[in-house]
């Protein structure tokens, strides 16, 4: 079993959590700093003292060597352990490595410099070794616990983010993740099938990116769905990507199979569902599609792959939207449209448009903009539908003019909940009666007591 290992400067809490994860988990503790003092006999300011530090990262190394052996167990290294390229190889060979993220201000407060050899010159050398050591311990975490309140609450939240690592399970991993509403989708979707399957969010900020996907490999995680912003950052990370998500250039979903981390796309075929179930596909339809970033990426490769009659792209940075519909159109041989984001250059595209899907964040809780102004509503036809990605509030302001102007509206709900369901077919290996289980989880998610919220 892999080892626990973690880091972060001195002072963030690495002993103390240590002690209650490994009370949590039963499993055992090491703390390199007592390995070291036992084993040479005087405390580590004094080793400092009489020899210095390279002689103190020697028998550091000699006793991360034994610790990193020893499997299974809960290890808390000194703030500077992975300096060492060998120490932070033979920990990160068999471990997983947790940065605990204490802001220094919180650690200047609780500690006592002069007991902290490297600290005694004062708060200067901590802010110092924070701006030096930050990048490492960035480098080789696979996830970072940020420390900023009481021990009992930081050992609650890393029990619960490395549990999942260490049962078989799922996850959803992004930065932020505090809002995702993923946990309690798939939650209530594994239920509703009689499966009794942990699934949680962990937040792996970009630099840890690479350390996280490197430990799945080896841990029993069965798979994980990636969030923003790692869809399109996780790619040079797997063993194999499925077709159209390597066309889309982002993954939402990775499936562990035969040891293999595997990526999939379920968002395009998500949002692809969502619409048939309102009854329409993209086959046939004038696409107008508002944005040009990473889901309008897979709604545009969709919906040309689909037959869609034609997409145009609108959106404020014209290069993009040229960039990408010269992309799908090169992926797909289909005619794809590009133009600007203008009010009057969207009512000219507008015109004659089936289909209209926003794929912007306007409009979205959380974001102080909206559209400037409506008016390209109305040169809608009057059967188009509107489709706003975005899922909080469950009716923009999009959406509201559009039901006004008596069109058929749709939010981003139903495409969450089927790239949810789709993902779990890819993690069971087999087809699921989504029918049904739509209406379970839309129903969990629209019972959950604050709205969806991510
Ligand atoms: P993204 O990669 O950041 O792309 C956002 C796009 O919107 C970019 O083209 C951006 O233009 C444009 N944009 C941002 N602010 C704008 C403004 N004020 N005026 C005009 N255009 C603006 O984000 P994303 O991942 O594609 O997500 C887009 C939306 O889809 C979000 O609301 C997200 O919540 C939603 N979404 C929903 C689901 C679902 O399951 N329902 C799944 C994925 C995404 P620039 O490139 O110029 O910044």
């Amino acid at each position: 079993m892999r080892n626990i290992i973690l880091t972060g400067l001195p002072g963030s809490g690495k002993t103390t959590l240590g002690r209650l994860l490994a009370a949590r988990l039963s499993r055992p503790f090491i703390d390199l700093d007592e390995v070291i003092e036992a084993q040479e006999g005087r405390a580590i300011a004094a080793i400092f003292e009489a020899e210095g530090e390279d002689y103190f990262r020697d028998v550091e190394a000699d006793a991360v060597q034994k610790a990193a052996a020893a499997g299974g167990t809960v290890i808390a290294t000194g703030g500077g352990t992975l300096l060492r390229k060998g120490s932070a190889e033979a920990l990160a060979q068999n471990g997983f490595i947790i940065f605990i993220d204490r802001p220094v201000e919180a650690i200047l407060s609780d500690i006592e410099m002069a007991h902290r050899p490297l600290l005694k010159e004062g708060p200067e050398k901590l802010l110092a070794l924070a701006r030096q050591r930050r990048e490492v311990y960035l480098a080789h975490a696979g996830m970072v616990l940020e420390n900023s309140g009481s021990p009992e609450e930081a050992a609650e939240m890393l029990a619960a983010a490395c549990t999942p690592l260490f049962t078989p399970g799922y996850a959803v991993i992004g930065d932020p993740i505090g809002h995702s509403l993923s946990p309690g989708l798939h939650r209530a979707a594994f239920e509703a099938q009689g499966l009794d399957e942990a699934y949680t969010a962990l937040r792996v900020p970009p630099a840890a990116l690479a350390g996280f996907m490197a430990c799945m490999r080896a841990s029993p995680l069965k798979g994980c769905n990636i969030t923003l912003p790692h869809k399109q950052a996780v790619l040079p990370l797997l063993d194999e990507v499925e077709e159209t998500a390597a066309l889309c250039g982002a993954v939402n979903t990775v499936a562990v199979q035969e040891g293999r981390l595997c990526g999939f796309n379920t968002d395009m075929e998500g949002l692809h569902l969502s619409l048939r179930r309102a009854g329409r596909g993209y086959a046939g339809q004038r696409v107008l599609l508002l944005g040009a970033g990473g889901a309008a990426r897979g709604v545009a490769l969709k919906g040309a792959l689909e037959g869609a009659a034609a997409v145009h792209i609108a959106a404020r940075d014209i290069a993009k939207a040229d960039a990408l519909a010269r992309h799908v159109s090169a992926a797909t041989g289909r005619p794809v449209e590009s133009g600007g984001f203008a009010p009057d250059k969207l009512a000219e595209a507008a015109a004659g448009c089936s289909l209209l899907i926003n794929a912007t964040p306007l409009g979205m809780a959380g974001v102080d903009r909206d559209f400037e102004d409506f008016a390209f509503l109305e040169q809608l036809p009057p059967d188009a539908l509107v489709c706003d990605l975005v899922y909080n509030p469950p009716q923009t302001a999009l959406l509201r003019q559009a039901a006004a102007l008596g069109h058929e509206t749709l939010n981003g709900l139903g495409m969450l909940i089927y790239q949810a369901l789709l993902a779990q077919e890819i993690f069971l290996g087999r087809t699921l009666d989504k029918e049904t289980l739509y209406s379970t989880v839309n129903t969990a998610l629209t019972q959950h007591k604050e709205g969806p919220t991510l």
